[in-house]
């Protein structure tokens, strides 16, 4: 409906014939009937109106156009959910930005960066494919931490070099005849990290994460193992190409390589087959692959691959097979040869796995569906989301009296949740906020008890406190499909809550806080089956801890302790060896 005309018609002329007074009376009482006839259309209109709106805003995408109009609200006015939800759900961002003002274009603009979280994931997957990739901001706060420019450049000359070599380009072919002839022929264009898939799924992830930080720093195409379940857990990270490694890698025998294999790169430099003078001999003597053993059972010669002289040989090597179970990063760090460009990368190195994270680990759909509907469920109406991981590192079968009590002590204390009163049936409610528990175990004991607790008595607060559990599979399982799909929603849902507390030395506890940024409240590990005391501590960082690093002065050829070389990478909380990454405020 054209709104100016009707103005138009019920103006009055401003030409009246003043020699013609009948005709203009005629006139005027026409065009006072008119005008009351066209009230009457206007009237009819605002009352239809409303009905073609509704039936219009049901109708199918082509009428986007009459949507836009009929839902009349401005942008401004829509909710941030909604906003998200447009430019997530309906149409291109280019076809809406036409139609919009000035102002509605930077608020799409802004919204389509958060779509990408800050520029780390690129544009242009296929959405349906992997709903996950650009839904997650439907679910997750807005990162405080931004991944710095030239971490973003890195990534999309990362994404180019991965275009140009993945599997079966060209480059990806004559590399690979290299492989067969088992000849270093040197100046190759592609050089690649295969990634065996190995442990359990935290640690996948975070080997993985850590082979994905060696490639980047190395130019080198990350291509994986797709082991039994790879494929059902996680999306593509890389635009075009893939990043599975393709059936056929002629290399039979990689999933056997451990530590005793001859062809691992710790073994030939104890074989003296490599050594780390031959900086200088032609790249022909040096082999086409080399296996690099940095699982938790590596030896000394397999921890020479933190020396910068090592990196210079292995720069050399066209193929390079990985296996490990850790979170080696911290020591890629001490690297002399990486240490300027990661500090460019990172200047907060409390983010690294936040941030690769976040750009690498995409459930898959049939994954996405448990986290949604698991969210949808329980957690999306609740004031604040407290999340509990308990992983007992025990053969007994539990649940153990002296893990629910450092369980309790430790929320308590910290007061994350509020205390029962036991001898009150009922308290009148002072603060009926709504806390709700996300508790995650193998074992369904420690969730049965808190939750009855909640149940049987009434709180100090007033709080309602809700807790749920997703699943208790009982035991770490290998072959059932759905046993690793629910592990991976749970340490996805874990890392949505707004307050987290974590197992000490668990993985699947740091991928969780890693993903959701969060600085959890770390269990102590329970020795001699006693609740410690204190009960938990604040963990520095949100970042993964690596168990096994070595320790070892690459220049002064004598062991030295790597936590107290400089003041970002120190020993863990939980793990009095290990190492992690922590940020400028704990220095
Ligand atoms: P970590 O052993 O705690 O470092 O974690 P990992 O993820 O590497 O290995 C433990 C495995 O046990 C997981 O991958 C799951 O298969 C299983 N698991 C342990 N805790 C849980 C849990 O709370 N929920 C589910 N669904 N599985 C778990």
């Amino acid at each position: 409906m054209d709104m100016k005309r009707i103005r138009k018609q019920l103006s009055p002329s401003k030409h009246t014939d003043p020699g013609n007074v009948d005709l203009s009376r005629v006139s005027e009482r026409k065009s006072g009937l008119n005008m009351i006839r066209l009230l009457g259309i206007l009237v009819a209109c605002l009352m239809v109106l409303p009905i073609l709106v509704t039936v219009f805003a049901y109708r199918d995408p082509p009428l986007n156009h009459i949507r836009g109009f009929a839902e009349g609200r401005s942008f401004q006015e829509k909710t941030e959910k909604d906003r998200i939800h447009e430019v997530i759900d309906g149409g291109s961002f280019e076809e809406k930005s036409d139609k919009g003002s000035e102002d509605d274009f930077s608020q799409q603009a802004e919204v389509l960066k958060d779509k990408l979280l800050g520029g780390l994931l690129a544009a242009g997957f296929d959405e349906s494919s992997c709903l996950s990739r650009y839904q997650s901001i439907l679910y997750r706060k807005a990162s405080t931490h931004i991944p710095s420019s030239d971490l973003l450049d890195r990534l999309r000359r990362h994404e180019d070099l991965h275009k140009q070599c993945g599997p079966n380009t060209e480059l990806y072919n004559k590399t690979l005849e290299q492989l067969k002839s088992g000849h270093n022929i040197g100046t190759m264009d592609c050089k690649y990290v295969v990634w065996i898939s190995y442990s359990g799924l935290g640690n996948r992830i975070l080997s993985l994460a850590s082979a994905f930080l060696y490639a980047l720093l190395t130019n080198r195409v990350l291509l994986i193992d797709r082991g039994t379940d790879m494929v059902d857990l996680f999306c593509e990270p890389f635009p075009e190409k893939s990043w599975l490694l393709p059936l056929d890698f002629p290399l039979h025998q990689f999933k056997s390589f451990d530590g005793k294999s001859h062809e691992s790169y710790g073994n030939m430099l104890k074989n003296n087959i490599l050594n780390d003078s031959m900086n200088d001999v032609s790249t022909g003597s040096l082999p086409a692959f080399a296996y690099l053993h940095l699982a938790h059972d590596y030896g000394d010669y397999d921890k020479m691959f933190f020396c910068s002289q090592d990196q210079l040989l292995l720069q050399r090597i066209p193929w390079l097979i990985l296996r490990s179970d850790n979170y080696f990063v911290p020591s890629l760090f001490l690297i002399p040869t990486f240490e300027q460009e990661l500090s460019i990368l990172f200047p907060e190195k409390d983010t690294v796995f936040h941030h690769l994270g976040r750009y690498l680990f995409h459930p898959s759909n049939l994954v996405w569906g448990l986290i949604t509907r698991f969210y949808q469920s329980y957690l999306a109406n609740a004031e604040e989301k407290i999340g509990i991981q308990i992983r007992v590192f025990d053969t007994r079968t539990g649940p153990f009296e002296y893990v629910f009590d450092q369980i309790l002590a430790c929320v308590l204390n910290e007061k994350l949740l509020p205390k029962v009163i036991i001898q009150e049936p009922i308290t009148p409610p002072v603060n009926r906020g709504r806390k709700v528990v996300l508790m995650t175990s193998l074992s369904s004991g420690y969730f049965e008890k808190i939750r009855n607790m909640y149940w049987e008595h009434p709180t100090v607060s007033g709080e309602i406190v809700s807790i749920y559990q997703p699943s208790h599979e009982e035991y770490q399982q290998t072959e059932k499909q759905m046993h690793n799909m629910k592990a991976w929603a749970e340490m996805y849902l874990l890392s949505l809550t707004d307050v987290l507390v974590t197992s000490s030395w668990s993985t699947f506890g740091y991928v969780a806080q890693g993903l959701g940024g969060i600085k959890p409240w770390i269990l102590f590990k329970p020795e001699n089956q006693t609740t410690p005391d204190p009960p938990c501590r604040r963990a520095m960082s949100m970042e993964p801890c690596f168990h096994s690093p070595p320790f070892y002065d690459c220049k002064a050829k004598k062991g030295i302790d790597t936590g107290a070389l400089v003041p970002h990478v120190r020993h863990c909380e939980d793990m009095s060896w290990g190492l992690k990454l922590v940020g400028h405020d704990e220095w």
